[in-house]
């Protein structure tokens, strides 16, 4: 883009192209921007919410859980006051568990610290748990119309062809150029109208595989369809191998109830309810009968106490404590997989029976089906539960 004299400050988008820019991105929203539930006004509480929401998550996925969340919490204060339980079992399935967390901190952070109004200059926003620099950004242009910069998935990739960025997209180096290119170009007015034209072209027009350049509002200052090279940008290193891993999830059954446990703070899914589960080597899921997943008369029922060899050693030290009459036996069993970060993960499943109800730890319960439909679950969780209740 234009060369900076060597008095003014470098900048990476030109001066004077500026004006035409933003005008040509603020015609474009007005005849093609997305309706979307949290458009509908600028209530800074339903479009933070949807910001959080949409962190990692596609909008297709978020427009069911935000339509359900803001209808029990519609405002900050009705927020702060719902049980965390609550809250968590709304976030239920939208995954990355910690954002639920965070906003309900947020919320009774805004109700001591700012009166219950949400503040609207960014360092304020940041100040608050669960919001970043974007997010702050979003909400300050979106809600209350302050020229803030944004840069997130659709932006970046916007703005690195723009500029043609030869550089891993990821690096320090290319997040600072990005968001100085996002500073240069927020207009001082309808900013939240910009900043949302701008993530819908990205979204909408400069898309990952098959960029729309044709049609593209921005066609006469990008770098990189005039180079040819838009295919190539964003650039990315490669990622990180897959490892695939084994878990075992014992699903220990008294009646009509399963021992859930809830997940500590330090854990994956802090917070959440789920069945006794631990990472183990492949070989522990050996003893299994093969292809008779979900069948309710395996070839083998192993006796949880009788210590036969059949039955692995971690499985008798992850129960134990909460088995202390035997026998109690392995009724059932199914196999799930699933993807969390960079791991691919394996999940045996057992429900075992047991013939005494022992009193369980703090943080453990005896739940019946009525009780999970009520409490947070992880997701694969969800799944086992599903599975006990339909199988
Ligand atoms: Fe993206 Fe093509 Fe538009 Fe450039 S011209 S911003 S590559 S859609």
């Amino acid at each position: 883009m234009g060369k900076a004299r060597s008095s003014e400050p470098v900048t990476v988008f030109p001066k004077e192209a500026r004006s035409a820019f933003r005008k040509a991105i603020l015609n474009w929203y007005d005849r093609n921007g997305r309706q979307l539930p949290w458009r509908v006004s600028a209530d800074p509480y339903r479009i933070w919410l949807s910001e959080i929401m949409l962190q990692q998550t596609t909008v297709a996925a978020v427009v069911p859980y935000f339509e359900r969340f803001s209808a029990e919490c519609p405002d900050v204060a009705t927020l702060a006051a719902t049980p965390l339980d609550r809250v968590m079992r709304l976030w239920e399935g939208l995954g990355y568990y910690s954002r639920a967390r965070n906003l309900h901190r947020a919320a009774q952070a805004i109700m001591t610290e700012f009166g219950g109004q949400i503040p609207e200059d960014l360092e304020s926003l940041q100040s608050l748990p669960g919001i970043g620099r974007y997010t702050a950004g979003a909400v300050a242009s979106f809600a209350f119309n302050r020229p803030a910069p944004i840069v997130e998935a659709n932006t970046e990739r916007l703005y690195a062809r723009l500029m043609a960025l030869p550089e891993d997209v990821r690096s320090t180096a290319s997040q600072k150029r990005l968001w100085q290119f996002a500073e240069e170009i927020v207009p001082s007015s309808r900013a939240g109208d910009f900043n949302q034209a701008l993530m819908d072209i990205g979204s909408q027009v400069c898309t990952p595989a098959t960029p729309l350049c044709d049609d593209c509002p921005v066609r006469r200052w990008c770098r990189a369809a005039s180079e040819g090279t838009q295919h190539e940008i964003p650039r990315r290193k490669a990622r990180t191998a897959i490892t695939p891993v084994c878990e075992v999830a014992i699903a220990i059954r008294y009646k009509d109830s399963w021992c859930l446990r809830r997940r500590s703070p330090e854990e994956r899914w802090a917070g959440m309810w789920d069945f006794l589960r631990q990472e183990v080597p492949e070989t522990t899921l050996s003893f299994l009968p093969s292809a008779q997943s979900g069948s309710k008369a395996p070839r083998k029922q192993p006796a949880l106490f009788d210590h036969s060899p059949e039955f692995p050693r971690e499985l008798h030290e992850m129960t134990q404590p909460y088995l202390i009459h035997p026998p109690g036996t392995v009724n059932r069993w199914t196999e799930f997989s699933y993807s969390v970060t960079r791991y691919k993960v394996r999940l045996a499943v057992l429900e075992c029976v047991v013939d005494r109800r022992v009193k369980l730890p703090d943080n453990f319960c005896w739940a019946k089906v009525s009780d999970f439909e009520a409490l947070p679950l992880s997701m694969t969780g969800r799944r086992i539960a599903n599975w006990l209740v339909t199988e």
